[in-house]
């Protein structure tokens, strides 16, 4: 009698939590790994980017199934052939940006919107252009949700940049054109700066400062983005 009623109690309860909802993966604590170890670990020491990382929340802005590798240290498809950058790169051209509170800022290739969201809880407006609709519309959507007011996002041609809302302080290129757009440098304040890849294969990211009679290039690190696409129309 016992025994049975100890079996019935068993099989209860595997009944009962089959119907609880699975383990959600931990995400507070890998991104807080992830802070520590990828970024903290190397040589991301800007506080604002840091509580920036802190607070975007990487896994809203992966696709579900590759919700587990959010907070791996490498990129992730996207979906169309594209990928959402290694956090480190993302907390690494944020900081080589130079960032103020009050800075407009411009990025090229809107993506996952991630790199979008980071710039945002930094500086007071944010510009991102994206040459894929289908991924355009994606990212607007997820930024409108998470109550985004000061990014716009823009389908089109980063090449050309988005002038009507130049100069901007700073612009962050998240693809690799094989020559610098000087379209782009033209869209900076005096002063300000561009962080972008720049090769095919091997990729050098730099940062470029433009000044008043010209511009300045710093060679960064070497990087491995997705190609910057050439007009598509
Ligand atoms: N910053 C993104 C990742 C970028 S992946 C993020 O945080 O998720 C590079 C993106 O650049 C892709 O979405 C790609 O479609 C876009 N892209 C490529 N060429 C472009 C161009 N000429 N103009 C605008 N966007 C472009």
């Amino acid at each position: 009698m016992l025994l049975k009623f100890a079996t019935l109690s068993i099989l209860l309860f595997c009944l009962w939590s089959c119907g609880q909802k699975p383990l959600e993966p931990d995400d507070d604590r890998l991104q807080k790994k992830m802070i520590d170890e990828q970024l903290k670990g190397r040589d991301i020491t800007d506080e604002k980017v840091l509580s920036s990382m802190a607070k975007v929340k990487r896994h809203l802005f992966v696709p579900a199934e590759s919700r587990a590798w959010a907070h791996e240290d490498r990129p992730l498809p996207i979906g169309y052939g594209q990928t959402i950058s290694q956090p480190y790169i993302v907390a690494y051209m944020t900081q080589a940006a130079q960032l103020k509170e009050g800075d407009k800022v411009l990025e090229v290739g809107t993506g996952s919107g991630y790199q979008a969201a980071i710039l945002a809880e930094i500086v007071k407006e944010v510009y991102t252009i994206e040459i894929l609709p289908e991924l355009a519309q994606t990212a607007k959507a997820r930024l409108k949700q998470l109550s985004y007011s000061n990014i716009q996002v823009i389908v089109g041609d980063g090449y050309k940049g988005w002038p009507q809302a130049a100069p901007y302080d700073a612009i962050i290129v998240t693809a690799a054109p094989t020559q610098i757009p000087q379209e782009l440098i033209r869209q900076l304040k005096e002063g300000g700066r561009m962080i972008i890849p720049i090769g095919s294969f091997e990729q050098e990211l730099l940062r470029i400062t433009k000044t008043k009679d010209g511009f300045k290039e710093e060679r960064l690190l070497s990087v491995h983005f997705v190609p910057m696409i050439k007009d598509l129309k």
